[in-house]
């Protein structure tokens, strides 16, 4: 019996190497390769998926009717002291191993684009640089009285101390965080271009999503539909999984890595 190379190798079961070793030839093989993210990319990085109960952060409240365009108009005080353990996590969060394996791809040509479903910015501040946000960002805030858009730097800090509303410094309006909230339409030109990227890629890479929020849900079923090749890695099974050329039942921040060093050298 020889040790595993990596300490972390050593957690990833035998049929899981193997899905490791098929992932990373299907990606060096690519031409147009995309991947889809969702909640499970963040997770390693302490920021917990909002949308799935039972994360801890919230006692009383369920985020589906918190963090709603309808209670954001009639109690935004309601949803600005919901919303706070959560900015929280993510001002202070840093890009973790897959987040940075991704980057890495992007900047040797293996990948073209990632659709993420995450708010976090964390591919961003991991080096990616082709970002299609599906639900949105942090990053900035829009009044929803003059519509002016700020960068959300300056104002997160005191509302993450304080938990009060965000103003307009024009019009002292409401600011909005730019997030899609449930029962708010998606951006459309984000939709559009995500489905682009679908139809046209050779390659789609599922990471840390369960494919249960419609419509990004169905981006993979439209690569697929033109020949694309799927490649899943999530914790639990999503409902592509029979059709995936590639499954890994794993943690993405122990596997991305792991896959990268083998396109990266052999
Ligand atoms: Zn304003």
């Amino acid at each position: 019996m020889t040790e595993p190379a990596s300490p972390a190798l050593a957690s990833i079961s035998l049929a899981n190497r193997a899905a490791i070793e098929d992932a990373a030839l299907l990606i060096r093989k690519a031409e147009r390769a995309i991947v889809l993210t969702g909640a499970g990319i963040s997770t390693p990085s302490g920021i917990p998926d909002f949308r799935s109960e039972g994360t801890g952060l919230w006692a009383r409240d369920e985020p589906l009717e918190v963090a709603s365009l309808t209670t954001f108009r009639t109690a935004p005080e309601r949803f600005f002291q919901w919303f706070q353990p959560l900015a929280n996590r993510i001002f202070n969060a840093k890009p973790n191993p897959a987040h940075l394996a991704l980057a890495e791809f992007e900047r040797s040509g293996h990948l073209r684009t990632v659709i993420t479903q995450n708010i976090d910015g964390l591919h961003q501040k991991a080096g990616s640089q082709h970002v299609i946000e599906m639900h949105g960002t942090l990053r900035t805030l829009s009044c929803t009285n003059c519509f002016k858009q700020f960068e959300a730097g300056p104002f997160l800090r005191p509302y993450i101390d304080t938990g009060e509303i965000t103003q307009c410094l024009s019009c002292n309006g409401i600011l909005k965080p730019d997030v899609i909230l449930f029962g708010e339409q998606l951006p459309q030109s984000a939709w559009y271009e995500a489905q682009r990227a679908a139809r046209q890629c050779d390659l789609m890479v599922v990471a840390g999503s369960s494919l249960e929020v419609l419509p990004v849900a169905g981006l993979p079923m439209q690569a697929l539909d033109r020949g694309a090749h799927l490649i899943i890695i999530n914790n639990t099974p999503t409902y592509l999984n029979v059709r995936a050329d590639v499954v890994i039942l794993d943690d993405v921040a122990t596997t991305i890595p792991e896959i990268a060093k083998r396109v990266f050298h052999g």
